[in-house]
């Protein structure tokens, strides 16, 4: 059995800087329980931002994620639930989803955009593409 847990209170949120907020389609929601997620993109829109997490505590790298993804599974009490997200919550599934199978975002980050929590407002390195959406070209 696998298990995600996730949440995003207006109290976390208010901790970061309103552009930021805006920028990252960030929007509070309820304390999230998915067994055995299963994970699919709702779209190729995808963006760029810093992402940070407790299993690589202090540090931060610019990940690719998908903007519109979908996660059907259980809820907590055994009952099939589907999750529609976009934006910061997607990304967040996304990331959380990546755990169960051993991946953690230094494995899909843009290499030259890694850094410490300290530095995580230094200019990105030349080269990089700029943070937010982007389209996919194929
Ligand atoms: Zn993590």
């Amino acid at each position: 059995m696998e298990i995600i847990v996730l949440e995003d209170t207006k109290e976390f949120i208010s901790y970061a800087p309103k552009e930021e907020i805006k920028a990252q389609d960030r929007r509070p929601f309820d304390l999230l329980v998915i067994v055995n997620p299963v994970l699919k993109k709702k779209s190729n829109r995808t963006a760029l931002f810093f992402e940070g997490c407790l299993s690589v505590d202090g540090y931060r790298a610019v990940v690719e994620r998908y903007l519109d993804v979908e996660v059907k599974g259980l809820d907590q009490y055994g009952q099939p639930i589907k999750v529609d997200a976009s934006g910061w919550q997607a990304r967040i599934l996304q990331h959380e989803c990546d755990h169960l199978e051993g991946t953690l975002y230094v494995d899909k980050m843009m290499p030259r955009t890694f850094r410490t929590v300290e530095n995580l407002d230094l200019p990105l390195a030349v080269g990089c593409p700029k943070l937010g959406a982007r389209k996919i070209s194929s």
